[in-house]
C-alpha cells in the first residue's frame, strides 16, 4: 500500500492545510512554531514543508534532502493547491472528504440514527450520510458547503 504524503504548513501558507485536509491529506499547521521547531517537526514526523519563506529552505537538513519542501510561489489558495498536486503528483478523488478540515482528524461514517436530535432538523429530513470528527465533534454532511468545496475541488487545473 501506498503510504500518502503528509504535510506540514507553514503559516504564510494556512489555508492549503485546510484544502489538503479536504482532498484528504494529513496536514498540520501549528501556530506560532519558528522556523526550527517548523523543520524539526517535518523531520521527525516526515512531512513535506510547504511554505512561501525562502529563508527557511536554506536550512541543512532540507538544503540536503533529509527534510522535503515546496516552496510555495502563488499568494492565492487554489494556485497554491494547483502547485502542491501538480509536484507531489497528488490526487484527489479517492480520499474526499475523509479528514476533518478543522482539526486534521480522520472522520468516522455515522448512521442517521446516530446522529439524530443533534444535527438541526431540516437538515435530518434531507441528508442520509454523515460524518463525525472525533477529535472536535464537527458533524459533516453533504449540504451545500459540502457541494461549494467540491465544485471548487472539481475545477482544479491537475
Ligand atoms: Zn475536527
Amino acid at each position: 500500500m501506498v503510504v500518502p504524503v503528509k504535510f506540514i504548513v507553514d503559516e504564510n501558507v494556512g489555508q492549503l492545510a485546510k484544502w489538503l485536509r479536504m482532498i484528504g491529506y494529513d496536514a498540520i499547521l501549528l501556530q506560532g512554531t519558528d522556523d526550527g521547531e517548523l523543520v524539526k517537526i517535518a523531520h521527525k514526523e516526515g512531512r513535506v514543508l510547504l511554505t512561501r519563506d525562502t529563508q527557511i529552505l536554506q536550512r541543512r537538513v532540507i538544503t540536503n534532502h533529509e527534510v522535503k519542501a515546496v516552496l510555495i510561489r502563488s499568494d492565492r489558495t487554489k494556485e497554491q493547491l494547483e502547485q502542491v498536486m501538480k509536484e507531489l503528483g497528488l490526487e484527489c478523488y479517492t480520499r474526499q472528504f475523509t479528514r476533518c478540515m478543522e482539526c486534521n482528524t480522520l472522520l468516522e461514517p455515522k448512521s442517521k440514527e446516530e446522529v439524530k436530535g443533534i444535527v438541526p432538523p431540516y437538515i435530518f429530513r434531507t441528508q442520509e450520510q454523515y460524518m463525525l470528527c472525533p477529535g472536535c465533534h464537527r458533524i459533516y454532511w453533504r449540504g451545500t458547503h459540502w457541494q461549494r468545496m467540491k465544485k471548487r475541488i472539481d475545477n482544479l487545473e491537475r
